[in-house]
């Protein structure tokens, strides 16, 4: 069975830099998680940093927080955990959260801290697709949804 990579906020996990969740909210997560597919992380948890945690954005190849604290490393250890994750359980598939410096896969914030958003990937969606995971969010999880359940797909299902 086709497992899925999921962000632990979207399953209203209160793990966010704020202590809060993001639940995605849709028929699909549930029918996933009661068959087993989701294989959840929080990458910047996973990463060493706490619940709460200072808001981080990439600025420059880095992760910067809002106190001006490098916080890469943490970053990177929580992009190669959720990685061996996709290694262990040989996921191809991943549902991350859009905009986060961490799991977001077309758009994050561009390391001002004032909201302004650009294209490019987060610390572990990066790595992610770089080793042929792909990588969908909260706006296209419509194409996910097809992948898993398309006919042609049904060998792999
Ligand atoms: Fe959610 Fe990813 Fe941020 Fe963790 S790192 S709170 S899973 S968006």
């Amino acid at each position: 069975m086709e497992k899925i990579l999921i962000s632990s906020c979207f399953l209203g996990n209160k793990v966010r830099y704020d202590g809060k969740a993001k639940a995605l909210v849709h028929p699909q997560i549930s029918t996933w998680q009661q068959q087993g597919r989701l294989v959840v992380v929080c990458p910047e948890v996973a990463g060493g940093l706490s619940v709460p945690r200072a808001k981080a954005e990439q600025q420059a190849g880095k992760v910067i927080n809002n106190l001006g604290q490098d916080v890469s490393a943490e970053f990177q250890h929580g992009a190669d955990l959720a990685l061996q994750l996709c290694q262990r359980y040989n996921i191809r598939y991943a549902l991350l959260k859009e905009y986060s410096p961490s799991c977001g896969s077309h758009e994050i914030y561009d390391g001002n801290f004032n909201d302004t958003k650009i294209k490019g990937q987060g610390v572990t969606a990066k790595l992610l697709t770089a080793n042929n995971v792909e990588v969908y969010s909260e706006l296209n999880i419509a194409q996910l949804i097809v992948k898993i359940t398309h006919p042609n797909n049904a060998e792999q299902v």
